[in-house]
């Protein structure tokens, strides 16, 4: 009986980092990376249900102000508001930020922990982003799963998952920890320009081959179906229907 090939994750993350010019992904993150950890999380809990460029110009505003622990504790609400109002959801989210900001001033000395355990304790803190501030902040390896990530491990045919818990968790356990911590920023940029939610261009992608979608489109088969993870199986042709390739968008 064969048996199937462990997923190659070296040559997937060799083409992706070609593909978007990021350097060596094997190069220790911080070397070029380093980000100040109580940053990585206030920032992530911000991008939250929001766009990069209003999480950009929202954290720049509140950082001038507000840049570590202890003065984000101090403030006001009402004070943070108006900083961080383009990224939504702005009046919940600021009375978040001075909690978590007076959680980590409290009960850790104004040090974000460097585990997962006690991050998840902290307010407005779920997995994405206390694995976020591992990898962002402190270069320990982690799986920050976001809409991209969970979409393309699915397309990719490594997991077969509902939700991103369940694809952080997967991926933890079936991925060499030597791998988690370009998974994120690759898939990351994949997912915002070639693997794309809608109409992913599979004729273009440097990974394809790898990958169980791009197969499956390339042989004229539907791809495989992971939830809401992949894109649609083309439609069936009616025998009224134009005669048409079917799989174009994929294959052009
Ligand atoms: S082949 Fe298509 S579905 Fe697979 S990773 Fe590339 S763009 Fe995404």
């Amino acid at each position: 009986m064969s048996r199937a090939r462990p997923f190659d994750w070296e040559a997937v993350l060799d083409a992706l980092s070609a593909q978007y010019r990021t350097g060596d992904w094997r190069v220790p993150y911080l070397r070029d990376h380093a980000e100040d950890p109580f940053q990585v999380l206030i920032g992530t809990i911000l991008s939250q249900r929001t766009r990069d460029a209003n999480t950009d110009r929202a954290s720049r505003a509140l950082f001038a102000r507000f840049p570590d622990a202890a003065s984000l504790a101090g403030a006001r609400p009402s004070q943070i508001e108006p900083l961080i109002r383009a990224t939504g959801f702005y009046r919940v989210k600021a009375r978040v930020l001075v909690a978590t900001a007076r959680a980590v001033l409290d009960r850790f000395g104004g040090q974000v922990p460097r585990e997962l355990a006690p991050l998840l304790s902290l307010p407005g803190v779920g997995p994405k982003t206390a694995n976020c501030v591992l990898v962002f902040g402190y270069g320990i390896p982690g799986v920050p799963v976001d809409t991209h990530v969970h979409r393309i491990a699915n397309r990719l045919g490594v997991v077969r998952t509902r939700t991103p818990e369940e694809t952080e968790a997967r991926l933890r356990a079936t991925v060499p920890e030597r791998y988690w911590i370009p998974i994120n920023p690759l898939l990351v940029q994949h997912g915002q320009n070639l693997c794309r939610p809608h109409r992913p261009r599979c004729d273009l992608c440097p990974i394809a081959r790898s990958c169980a979608t791009g197969r499956a489109i390339r042989s004229g088969r539907a791809p495989p179906r992971a939830e809401d993870a992949v894109p649609r199986p083309p439609k069936k042709r009616t025998r009224s229907a134009p005669a048409r390739a079917p799989v174009r968008s994929h294959r052009r």
